[in-house]
């Protein structure tokens, strides 16, 4: 089965990478996409399996912004995670880690390569290495891929996780996981 064109390796890939319409105010500094993860990634014949954007799905696009200009980056960051952590929003979290969960599973069931689950790192969200909380970048990851983490481990699957963030060696830092 699907011995077809298709390469059979896939990424997981953080919302905001392939579109930056869903980042919040005051935060997006790329008008659509970020190339150097779309690119990589499909020169290496990897397809992409965008993940829903945790943070528009359960808090909406207005969220508040992060402009420090018009309020503190770090009060936003420590607001963002703490709503995320209460029990609506948790409850359509753990929906959408289950929607990712489901498509892994598909694709490893059918001997498909998921190489990577990629995030962005600082995000109270999605950050694999870092994430942010109170009035600082902190070790540890974001709430959804905390979860994902976990449902991932249930399932005793292991997929390498990795945080990426504007400004570090974004193309290499994928390449060594291809
Ligand atoms: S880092 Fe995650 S929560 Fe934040 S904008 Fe990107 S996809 Fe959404």
């Amino acid at each position: 089965m699907f011995t077809d064109g298709r390469s059979r390796r896939v990424a997981l890939v953080a919302h905001c990478f392939l579109n930056q319409n869903a980042i919040s105010d005051g935060t997006a500094i790329r008008p659509a996409a970020v190339r150097e993860v779309t690119d990589t990634l499909l020169d290496a014949q990897v397809g992409i399996l965008q993940m829903p954007c945790p943070e528009l799905c359960c808090l909406g696009l207005d969220r508040g912004d992060a402009d420090g200009g018009r309020r503190e980056v770090t009060v936003e960051n420590t607001r963002i995670r703490r709503a995320m952590e209460q029990p609506e929003a948790a409850e359509k979290l753990d929906r959408l880690v289950e929607h990712v969960a489901e498509q892994v599973l598909q694709y490893r069931r059918h001997g498909f390569e998921v190489v990577a689950v990629i995030g962005a790192n600082r995000s109270p969200c999605c950050g694999v290495d870092t994430t942010s909380d109170r009035d600082r970048e902190v070790a540890g990851r974001g709430v959804f891929m905390e979860r994902l983490a976990r449902r991932l481990r249930q399932e005793r699957i292991d997929i390498p996780m990795v945080g990426l963030k504007d400004g570090g060696d974004m193309r290499e830092i994928i390449r060594r996981l291809l």
